[in-house]
This record gives C-alpha cells, sequence and structure tokens, in this order.
C-alpha cells in the first residue's frame, strides 16, 4: 500500500537508489518511499536464483530483470541494451566487477569529489577480504574480493602470464591508485552470490517503518509546482497514484533519470516542444554529451574444454587508454539465450572522446528512448580502438591452447556503463550541482550514473555506489 506522503521518495531501487533509500532511513524520523518499476523480493532466499548467481549475467533476450533500449551504436550500427529492471537494478545483474574510479576520472569532477575528498566514501561502502589498510575499508556493506592466484581461471591465469612476459607489470591492488598493468579484479561477489546494493544496502533494512518499497510500480512523473518538486505521480496494478513528498531523488538509471525529467518538463525547450510537452524549466544538458566505453569483442577458439562457473572477468590489463578483458566463459554461456559461442577477449575504450545522447521517440515520449552513441565519431578513439585490437590479437597470439588466433572475428559493443546523461557541473550542459541538486528546481536530486561528469575509465559501478553513499550520508538531504 503506497503512502500518501514520505519525507522523500527515491525513484527507481537499482543501484544508487538502493543506496540511497537504506542511509536516508537510518534517520527515524524520516520516512522514505522507494519506488521501483521491476520486480522485488525480501530476502536472499527470496531473489532468483540467476540474481544471485555471480557467474551468470541474466541479461538474455528474454530475461524477466530487464528493460531494452533500441541503441545506434554507429551510423552503421543498429543493436538494443539492456539494463535491470529489478530491485538492485543494473547492480542486481551485473558482472560483478568493482573497480573504483582512478584519480584522473575524479579530477574531471567538481573539486568537492576529488580522489582525495571522495577515499573516505570509497572505504565506507565496502569490506576488503584482501588488502586491509589506510586505501580500503573493512566494516561496509559491500565484500570485495579478488579470486586467489591458485584459484584463476586458465584462461586469467594463461592472460597473465602472457601479458606479464609481454612486459606489463602485475598490479596487486587494481583499486589503490598506481601505474597501470595486469591484475586481478575486485568482485563484490561472496560465496558465488553476486552481493550487489540491493543485498548489501536495502534488505538488512527492510523492517524499518520509516521505510516503505513499493515494487512493480512506475513513476510517471515528478510533479513540480512553482519551480519545486513536490511529489510523484506513479502507476501500479491499481491505477494511477500521487505521492507528496519534500523531497524526490530521482534514481532511474542513465536512461530513464533524463527521460523521467523530461516526461516532467525539464529538459532541452527546444526537444521538449518537438515532443509536444510543456516546458517547466530549460535545461538544455538533459540527455545529452553522455559517454560509454565501446567494446570490441575479438572471439576466438580454444583447444580444449574449460571450467565453467568462475565469475565473469577475473583479471585485466589496463594501458592508459585501453582495458582488456579476457572472459572465462563464452557470452552464451554466461548470459543465457545471447546465443554467442566463442570465447571472447573485450578491448574497451576507457577514456573515449565521443559523445551521445538519449533521443525519446516523438510518437510516443514514454516508450523506451533510443540511444544514439556516436561511437567512434572522434578519430583518435578510433585509432586508440585499432591499437588496442593489435595489442589484443598479439596477446591471444602467445596464450597456450589458443586455436588459430589468425582467424580472430572482431565485433563493436558497449560494455552498458553508460554515463552523464545528466551531468554534475556549473557549465550550461551541466544539470545538477555538486550535490546532485537539480539546477533551477527545488527538492529535487538525480543520483545515479546519469550525474557523472564523464564515464570513469573503469567501470562504474564502485564509483556510483560511492556516490549513493557520499550523497546519502552527507547534511545534503537534510
Ligand atoms: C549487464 C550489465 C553488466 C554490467 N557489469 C558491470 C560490472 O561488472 N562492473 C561495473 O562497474 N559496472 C557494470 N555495469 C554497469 C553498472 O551495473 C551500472 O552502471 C550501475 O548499476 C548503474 O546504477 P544506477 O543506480 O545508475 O542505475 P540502475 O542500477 O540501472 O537502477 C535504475 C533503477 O531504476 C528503476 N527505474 C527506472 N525507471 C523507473 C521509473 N520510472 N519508476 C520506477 N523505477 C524506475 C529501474 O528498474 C532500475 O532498477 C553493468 C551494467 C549492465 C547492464
Amino acid at each position: 500500500m503506497l503512502p500518501a506522503h514520505a519525507d522523500v521518495v527515491v525513484v527507481g531501487g537499482g543501484s544508487c537508489g538502493s543506496v540511497v533509500a537504506a542511509r536516508l532511513s537510518d534517520d527515524p524520523d524520516r520516512s522514505v518511499l522507494l519506488v521501483e518499476a521491476g520486480p522485488g523480493y525480501r530476502s536472499v532466499l527470496d531473489m532468483a536464483a540467476e540474481i544471485r548467481d555471480a557467474a551468470t549475467v541474466p541479461v538474455g533476450p528474454h530475461s524477466s530483470w530487464t528493460t531494452t533500449f533500441p541503441a545506434r551504436l554507429t551510423p552503421e550500427i543498429v543493436t538494443t541494451v539492456s539494463r535491470g529492471r529489478v530491485l538492485g537494478g543494473s547492480g542486481a545483474v551485473n558482472g560483478a566487477y568493482f573497480v573504483r574510479a582512478r584519480p584522473g576520472d575524479l579530477a574531471r569532477w567538481p573539486a568537492s569529489w576529488s580522489y582525495d575528498e571522495v577515499l573516505a566514501d570509497f572505504r565506507a561502502v565496502e569490506t576488503d577480504a584482501d588488502f586491509p589498510g589506510d586505501l580500503h575499508g573493512s566494516d561496509g556493506p559491500v565484500p570485495v574480493a579478488r579470486v586467489p592466484w591458485e584459484r584463476l581461471h586458465p584462461v586469467s591465469a594463461a592472460f597473465h602470464e602472457t601479458a606479464v612476459s609481454a612486459g606489463f607489470g602485475t598490479v596487486d591492488d587494481l583499486n589503490a591508485p598506481g601505474p597501470d598493468g595486469v591484475g586481478r579484479v575486485p568482485l563484490n561477489i561472496r560465496d558465488g552470490v553476486r552481493v550487489g546494493p540491493a543485498l548489501a544496502y536495502l534488505l538488512p533494512v527492510l523492517h524499518r517503518t520509516n521505510l516503505a518499497v513499493a515494487t512493480g510500480t512506475d513513476v510517471l512523473r515528478v510533479v513540480v509546482e512553482n519551480g519545486r518538486a513536490v511529489g510523484v505521480e506513479v502507476a501500479d496494478g491499481a491505477g494511477i497514484h500521487r505521492v507528496t513528498a519534500d523531497r524526490v531523488v530521482v534514481c532511474a538509471g542513465a536512461v530513464r533519470s533524463p527521460q523521467l525529467l523530461m516526461l516532467s518538463g525539464i529538459g532541452p525547450a527546444d526537444e521538449l516542444q518537438r515532443l509536444g510537452i510543456a516546458v517547466l524549466h530549460d535545461l538544455p544538458g538533459v540527455g545529452r554529451d553522455f559517454t560509454d566505453h565501446p567494446e570490441v569483442a575479438i572471439g576466438y577458439r580454444y583447444r580444449r574444454d574449460l571450467p565453467t562457473g568462475s565469475p565473469l572477468i577475473e583479471t585485466v590489463l589496463h594501458t592508459d587508454t585501453l582495458e582488456l578483458r579476457p572472459y572465462t566463459v563464452p557470452f552464451g554461456t554466461a548470459i543465457p539465450g545471447s546465443g554467442v559461442a566463442d570465447p571472447v577477449l573485450g578491448v574497451v575504450l576507457t577514456r573515449p572522446r565521443s559523445r551521445g545522447r538519449v533521443v525519446l521517440d516523438p510518437a510516443d515520449p514514454r516508450s523506451a528512448p533510443t540511444l544514439d552513441y556516436r561511437y567512434l565519431g572522434h578519430p583518435q578513439d578510433r585509432a586508440d580502438l585499432r591499437e588496442g585490437v593489435r595489442l589484443a590479437a598479439d596477446l591471444l597470439a602467445a596464450m597456450p591452447d589458443i586455436v588459430d588466433a589468425s582467424g580472430l572475428t572482431t565485433h563493436l559493443g558497449t560494455s552498458l556503463h553508460l554515463s552523464g546523461t545528466c551531468r554534475m557541473g556549473a557549465d550550461d550542459g551541466s544539470v545538477v550541482d555538486e550535490r546532485c541538486r537539480v539546477h533551477g528546481i527545488d527538492g529535487l536530486s538525480i543520483v545515479d550514473t546519469s550525474v557523472f561528469p564523464a564515464v570513469p575509465s573503469r567501470g562504474p559501478h564502485a564509483t556510483a555506489v560511492m556516490l549513493a553513499h557520499r550523497i546519502a550520508t552527507r547534511a545534503w538531504f537534510r
């Protein structure tokens, strides 16, 4: 049963929304309503096995846990991409790679988000099983561990050895600042279970009387009156309702957050007019100039059968501009229904220059928007990726048990790290200030990867959890 009012309504119970709702409800005097479009669960036993199992990434074509969006990676490559639509969001279905943004990434954020400023928050969200000390947390909700050297999957072990033989240094701790090289991936996995933010933060506090969680419920728009967010309009099986709130925190993810703002009349005035939406506040940056990691998957063949059931990525190699990811199993094994039979080595462009945009459909602005990535639009991106494919081919040729590395197939995709659709900053294209408050609208915040000024040079998940923790535990909502 939905309350008629909550002090704070959190829109979206994904990676960030789970953390925000849990931390804001730490104050028993604050009522919090978390609204999630996808299905929910009340305990780890209640979760579907494929959400629990860290070796499965349940985002294939028949998944019950995702929304699919049309995507144009380049003018020629049209595809679809998935995001989580379940309590825990994309963090409930992801690869469980939990690597922090680098100091250089955070240097592109407002000064209050420098590496030195946020280190305490990175530490607070985790319990690192391998590295105690000043850089790591020992009592945070998210368990972080690397696969022990002696238990690495044969592909991961061979990739590490080959990279070291090729002259790359071993990095012991990929969550410490320092030089690039090859190392074991910090994973948010405990006993084979993917411990995303819903499991780590939200389930332990579901008993609170000041926290209500409505799953299977869509937020249709933020209600804005006289320049202030005063609540949300939602749809569930029983109809359409209005819930009033003192503050609305949008955590609907990097696609739905900008869409929801636009549906609420906040966004680029020219585009809202084209869509037939009344303009309440002209914010040109909404949905524009996003970044994500282009990833070329290089398919190859193995000479022998390899074990399954390992985490999808156990080791990676970083250079200035690239991340090479030796996936331990074919996507067809890890992602039910995806049908990709060969194993792949992923080549990720970590600091892409091309910028994309979220495009709403004028015929039905509520439907899934198109993601226009404009990948490889910048010549340096093309050059860097080509260099990455060459490096990957050389490493594969030197790895034992690879069959015919000369017949490699390549396929351009995306790492699904969409960021910056509602950028944080003070410039004309920014949407929120450094405390994640939407410019020009009182009582409205966005807290998810939409607000990243740019995609970090590593996967975004650890940084997203840090962001949500930092915002929700500061005095910035009080
Ligand atoms: C398949 C996949 C694998 C990935 N693997 C990794 C990885 O291994 N490591 C890494 O660092 N990153 C990874 N990522 C990226 C990372 O998981 C995401 O960047 C991160 O989880 C995003 O968190 P978020 O809170 O911004 O959004 P989400 O976690 O996507 O949460 C948004 C939530 O809002 C809900 N919602 C949306 N609209 C509404 C609405 N109108 N009303 C109510 N609810 C709504 C959605 O259902 C969803 O639950 C992966 C992403 C995907 C999709």
